[in-house]
């Protein structure tokens, strides 16, 4: 990428960033963090209030990440920190049983009807990881079909046309990933289950599963077509097949019982994460109480975690889920639909092509008059006027997602003047995205 002008507009981050990067590969510790889509400083971040982020060079952002979904309710809750010192004064992990891990899969259980049993692990890479090896000992079957742009986390056999940083990069794949631990993925087309049913005709008896974001947020915010995850759930019952649908990102998100409680299709596994750890490293997969039993301890299928179920995370994540009643909803998605109405607003007073698409309050922009359905349509869209319009509003304290191909998230704490500094932000991007060229 060529030198950009914004690039020291940061002086104190460039410093932190220059010294990362001669001890940590690329800079970063997760890729989209880098900035390379859109090229500039990496934000150093030192504290989180409400909506705000604050950076190392002491500028204020209305925060349009909230650390990729979690912060729901916005950054530095005040009960969410109480629940954290309190725990925290009594001990860090203990590798024992705790009453807080029951409680919070007392709440996952009592929020997801088809979650009858779930497991906890510390990330939504391991939930993916053991839900899929859960399902192929449960079958016996080894094929996992995914879907392009679909990201599941950096599980070896789920990279192969993944979303999120591996759309960012335009990796079709990745090396380290043998030929043997993705050979048994079958990539196909989102919402065409036209090609679900050819695989299923094409493997017969040899397919696990089916995993999918429940509604995909990782190549951009694409919702599954009216009827796909039904279709997808009847294929897979048709064919001895599982259906796992990930809630990493839509989990307690979406709704209160996150995407099953908009389309109400009950898988038979599901993964969760974000939401769930209230900003601490906590995830975990669940469903049906007669393939969960095939578990290690309960059954044959060995799954394990030193830090799982930590007393830190699952306070963090209980005092969130009890925030989240059906009022805090309904803010997040009245807020959500005003900032995607003045982001529309703005970019078509600048006749610049644009599709807001959002599932709940999840949503994101895409620089293409056409609507996305799939991963090559996301692809077709002018990525550089992202590039333009990210960096005008990071200029002016706005800080969204640093890529053309990842959901925005706001929050409770998104109040009308953090909506107001959004709103005084948007022409000068707007504008910035019309003259911005290839
Ligand atoms: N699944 C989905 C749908 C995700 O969006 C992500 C992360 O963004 C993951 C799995 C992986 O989660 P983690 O980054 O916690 O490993």
């Amino acid at each position: 990428m060529t030198e950009l002008p914004y690039r020291y507009e940061a002086p104190v981050s460039q410093t932190l960033f220059d010294r990362a990067s001669l001890v940590t590969p690329g800079g970063v510790n997760s890729p989209v963090r880098a900035f390379r889509a859109v090229g500039g400083t990496p934000r150093f971040m030192v504290s989180g209030s409400g909506p705000y982020l604050t950076d190392a060079d002491g500028r204020e952002y209305v925060d349009l990440v909230c650390s990729w979904g979690p912060m729901i309710l916005g950054h530095s809750h005040p009960e969410v920190i109480a629940a954290v010192q309190e725990a925290v004064a009594r001990g860090t992990s203990f590798g024992t049983p705790g009453e807080g891990e029951v409680a919070l899969a007392e709440e996952i259980v009592a929020r997801i009807e088809p979650v009858e049993q779930v497991r906890l692990v510390s990330s939504g890479t391991e939930a993916t990881m053991s839900a899929i090896r859960l399902a192929r000992g449960f079958t016996g079957r080894a094929k996992v079909v995914k879907f392009a742009g679909c990201y599941h986390g950096h599980v070896d056999a789920l990279l192969a046309a993944a979303g999120s940083g591996v759309a960012t990069f335009g990796l079709p794949d990745t090396p380290g990933v043998t030929g043997a631990q993705a050979g048994d993925t079958i990539v196909l087309p989102y919402n065409d289950l036209e090609a679900v049913r050819d695989a299923f005709a094409a493997h017969p008896g040899e397919i696990a599963c089916v995993i999918t974001e429940a509604s995909p947020g990782n190549m951009g915010v694409v919702p599954p077509l009216d009827g796909f995850n039904a279709g997808l759930k009847e294929l897979c019952a048709a064919n001895g097949a599982l259906y796992i649908s990930d809630e990493v990102m839509t989990g307690f998100r979406t709704s209160k019982a996150g995407w099953f409680g908009v389309d109400g299709v009950r898988p038979d596994l599901m993964t969760f994460g974000k939401v769930m750890g209230g900003g601490f490293p906590a995830a975990a997969f669940g469903g049906r109480a007669d393939v969960m039993a095939h578990l290690a301890p309960a059954g044959p299928v060995y799954q394990a975690g030193t830090l799982s179920g930590n007393p830190i995370a699952t306070a963090a994540g209980l005092a969130q889920l009890r925030l989240l009643d059906d009022a805090a909803y309904a803010k997040v998605d009245a807020v959500s639909a005003e900032i995607r109405g003045l982001v529309s607003e703005a970019l078509a007073k600048e006749g610049v092509a644009h599709t807001v698409q959002a599932a709940s309050n999840m949503f994101s922009v895409f620089f293409t008059d056409r609507p996305v359905r799939n991963y090559e349509d996301a692809k077709q869209q002018e990525a550089f006027r992202f590039t333009a319009f990210f960096h005008s509003l990071l200029s002016q304290g706005v800080y969204l997602p640093p890529s053309a191909f990842e959901s925005w998230f706001v929050s409770t704490a998104h109040d009308t003047q953090a909506v107001e500094r959004i709103a005084a932000a948007l022409p000068a991007a707007a504008r910035a995205a019309s003259e911005a060229t290839a």
